[in-house]
């Protein structure tokens, strides 16, 4: 099945991007990006792609249909993998009508153009067809049973306004198929973490404040548990659902790696401790600070991922502790490069000669 077109949305995202450097580096698919630019949008972690003729880019918004209508009809894509997004549960709780906007209006607007291309198709391509929406854990909202797991089947109780923007567009993803034909698929995934995250995420946050010697705020009493996955491990397992996934079907991913989120910046003290000592010899544990709990806090998440290994063939390679050595010497790197880039806005245009202003 390798050597088809697969249409990435957001793919200059966090996720997208290190799911395009797979496909490029490991397929023969060739790849259509198509991408807003947003703040999160960042051409810089496409670089290594960009040269090759498998890839191009197209600066885009989902909620523009003729853009759309434009970019299937030219690329004529064999698959679609939809992972743009607005995707900071805090800023959802700021500002909710972008997610509104992007995750509803734009998933309906980027189905209703998939269909026009799809139904238009010959029978053979019709069928093979893939329309993949890369979704959340967060849909199902919290975990009561501190030994429970998300199955496919659990029912959606979404919190936010980012995992309730998410968990609409599961169901039009489905209604899609169920009502039309149109051969869709869905994946629920855990946190992801790795190398180019927004430095607004916990991770990437933790690590960057507690380098320059500022407060680590922990929501709560950080007794929040989460699923971590290496994005790398999420890319393979993303290929592999698109590949061989079923239509119709629901796939959750994760790394059935549940940590509180104090446990995870305790433990980043540790690596920065180890790896980038603070001068006075002081452990960066002290700087933990304990903030005022986000309204709607989801306690418990964890992913049951026992279908999309049985069925796939999927399961994580990096254990947790390697991921995140590897995440906390990637951004010692690029503290002063990619990190202050993305921060200060000056990374996201003017790469690869396109984007503009
Ligand atoms: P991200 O915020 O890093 O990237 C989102 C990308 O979408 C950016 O490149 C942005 O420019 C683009 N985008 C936003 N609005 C757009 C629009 N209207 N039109 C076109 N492009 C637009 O997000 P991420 O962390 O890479 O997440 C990608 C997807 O995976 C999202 O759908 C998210 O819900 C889902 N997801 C994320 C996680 C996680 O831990 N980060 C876990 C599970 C699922």
């Amino acid at each position: 099945m390798d050597g088809r077109n697969i249409l990435v949305t957001g793919g200059a995202g966090f996720i997208g991007s290190a799911l395009v450097r797979y496909l490029i580096r490991e397929t023969a698919e060739r790849v259509c990006v198509v991408d807003k630019l947003t703040y999160a949008g960042n051409l810089e972690s496409l670089a290594e792609v960009s040269g090759s003729d498998r890839f191009r880019f197209e600066r885009a918004d989902i909620c523009d249909r003729a853009e759309l209508d434009r970019i299937f009809s030219e690329f004529r894509p064999d698959a679609v993998m939809h992972l743009a997004a607005e995707s900071h549960v805090d800023r959802s709780i700021d500002a909710p009508g972008d997610f509104i906007r992007t995750n509803i209006v734009g998933t309906y607007t980027l189905l209703e153009a998939a269909r026009n291309y799809w139904s238009g198709l010959p029978a053979g391509a019709r069928e093979r067809f893939r329309f993949h929406h890369i979704s959340t854990d967060e849909v199902f909202g919290d975990l009561k049973d501190s030994d429970g797991f998300f199955r496919e089947d659990t029912p959606y109780m979404p919190s936010s306004p980012y995992s309730a923007s998410k968990a609409s567009s599961d169901h039009l993803v489905r209604a899609w198929f169920r009502t039309f034909g149109m051969p869709t698929l869905v994946t629920n995934c855990s946190n992801n973490y790795g190398p180019r995250q927004f430095p607004e995420k916990l991770i990437p946050l933790m690590i960057l404040s507690a380098l320059d010697d500022k407060p680590l705020p922990v929501y709560g009493d950080g007794a929040q548990v989460r699923d971590w996955l290496y994005v790398e491990d999420h890319a393979r397992a993303l290929h592999l659902a698109v590949t061989r996934g079923v239509p119709g079907e629901t796939y959750n991913i994760g790394g059935h790696n549940t940590k509180s989120n104090l446990q995870v910046v305790h433990t980043l003290c540790g690596l920065l401790d180890e790896l980038s000592p603070r001068r006075d010899g002081r452990s960066r544990r002290e700087q933990v600070v304990f903030v005022a709990d986000r309204p709607g806090h989801d306690l418990r998440y964890a992913i049951d991922a026992a279908k999309i290994q049985r069925e796939l063939g999927w399961t994580p390679r990096e254990s947790f502790e390697s991921g995140l050595r590897k995440t906390v010497e990637w951004y010692l790197a690029e503290r002063a490069g990619w990190c202050r880039r993305v921060l200060d806005g000056s990374c996201r245009l003017e790469r690869l000669g396109l984007g503009g202003g």
